[in-house]
């Protein structure tokens, strides 16, 4: 088994998705080198220079305050020895963390980077996610702002999240999490060396963050084949191929990491972050599960909890979400829909929204903020009533297409187990109960303007108290 795309081959890769139907073929794509090499570390500073000799005057160097390791060495300061020894000055930007501990995609922390940024900067980002969403977005919004280019590298330093190479930015407006648009890094460097001596639970984060797929891509068609999202095409699902049976086969290498399970997973996240870019849109990776994780991030950050690692969450929300899907599809029965019932008025959705969100967030901001989002899809909906007969008309087809999209839960707790990784809400960190997962689960569809298949049971009028007793003791109970 081997990746149908391999994004290290650069020129060859983008020539051979380049044919691949709904690539975006007038977009200007800017990522045009990416490294997946053991000692890449020792390749950087002649990487920096040879790539952007000229316009980078000033290199500044972007992280957080957290030690990594990369063998022996401390990777942070290593990088930076490496960096000045080649003659290169480098003004370090360190990002503190907020009272949780942690540092959160803050509009905070993406003003203090752009501040420092200049028209002459090269920026390097050393970290995972967090650091470089807000340092890919500082550079956006001050590209934007100046009407300039900035060169921005990527060293990624974890296996962790589909981030890297997405032209998206997930940010905490008003304490709810959003995907903003961005821009894409000019070059991804990933030393596998580092891969590897990252924090286990942020590789398997990684892996679990892309399992998404059997959860997100169905909620991608459903919405198309619902007239409620335009972007649809096959190519996510052609870049990340065949994920789970991949994984599976590297579930030894990633557990215990060696440098090629390492590269794998580095290749998977990347294909996964260009799925996101190349469609325009996060829907290819982010469906229901994404917004019950978003959900759960809001309960801990209103409790002034820690976040759960983001791709352990996903993994099993996924999980559920896959077990809702197979019984969606087994049990769905066109002619039982009552299409007067399916279309509530705006009123009636704004007061549920305000109330139901008052219970994690008594201020009333995030109820305003998610009924401004939820308001537009509500209105797309009662305006494609047509699409819903149509799609009503249409199951058997849809049915079918779906059934071979998805997989079984249990086959994704296997996997999961294969890999070490937590199977149970209540393994995470820190560990999330019964309640917290069910309030995710039946708000998650009030809580943005993306459809997902929670839509649809809310519309439909599906009994979702019964069908979450079920997922939650299917997939969480003892037995
Ligand atoms: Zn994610």
């Amino acid at each position: 088994l081997k990746l149908a795309f391999d994004p290290a081959a650069n020129e060859a890769f983008w020539s051979a998705i380049r044919t691949i139907p709904g690539f975006p073929v007038d977009d200007e794509i800017r990522l045009r080198k990416m490294i997946f090499e053991s000692d890449a570390i020792f390749r950087l500073p002649s990487l920096l220079r040879d790539d952007f000799h000229g316009s980078g005057e000033r290199l500044l160097m972007v992280m957080d305050a957290t030690p990594m390791r990369r063998g022996s060495a401390d990777l942070k300061p290593l990088v930076l020895k490496l960096l000045r020894q080649a003659g290169l000055e480098v003004e370090p930007v360190v990002l503190q963390p907020d009272g949780s501990g942690q540092v959160h995609t803050t509009l905070a922390h993406i003003e203090t980077v752009k501040t420092r940024l200049s028209n002459d900067a090269l920026v390097l980002s050393v970290g995972s996610g967090v650091v470089t969403d807000i340092t890919k977005h500082a550079c956006y919004l001050y590209e934007s702002e100046n009407a300039v280019k900035i060169p921005y590298v990527v060293y990624q330093t974890a296996n962790s999240v589909s981030a890297y190479t997405s032209n998206w930015a997930p940010v905490f407006v008003n304490g709810i999490k959003r995907s903003l648009p961005s821009r894409y890094p000019d070059m991804l460097v990933c030393d596998l060396e580092t891969l590897r001596d990252a924090p286990r639970e942020m590789t398997l984060a990684g892996a679990g963050d892309m399992l998404a797929i059997y959860v997100s891509l169905l909620d991608w068609y459903l919405a198309h084949r619902l007239g409620m999202d335009s972007s649809y095409s096959g190519l996510a699902q052609a870049l990340v191929g065949p994920l789970l049976e991949i994984l599976q086969e590297y579930a030894e290498a990633i557990l215990h990491p060696t440098l090629d399970g390492m590269a794998i997973l580095a290749k998977l996240i990347t294909l996964g972050g260009l799925a996101m870019s190349l469609t325009h849109a996060t829907t290819p990776m982010s469906g229901y599960e994404h917004v019950i994780s978003h959900i759960l991030d809001l309960i801990n950050e209103k409790q002034h909890q820690p976040l759960t690692q983001h791709g352990l969450q996903v993994a099993l929300s996924t999980i559920i979400g896959v077990e809702v899907y197979q019984t969606f599809l087994r049990e769905f029965i066109p002619e039982n829909v009552s299409i007067e019932a399916c279309y509530p008025s705006a009123d009636k959705m704004r007061n549920r929204i305000l109330k139901e969100l008052a219970q994690i967030d008594p201020s009333g901001a995030a109820g305003e903020e998610c009924w401004t989002e939820y308001a537009m899809k509500l209105e797309k909906w009662h305006a494609n009533r047509a699409e819903l007969m149509g799609f009503l008309a249409d199951w058997p087809d849809i049915q079918r297409k779906l059934l071979s999209m998805t997989c079984s839960a249990g086959k994704l707790a296997r996997l999961l187990k294969k890999l070490g990784a937590p199977v149970k809400f209540d393994q995470l960190n820190p560990p999330l109960v019964a309640w917290q997962v069910k309030y995710a689960f039946m708000n998650a569809p009030l809580m943005r303007k993306r459809f997902t298949l929670g839509d649809l049971l809310l519309f439909t009028n599906w009994d979702r108290e019964a069908l979450w007793e079920h997922a939650w003791g299917k997939t969480q109970g003892t037995h």
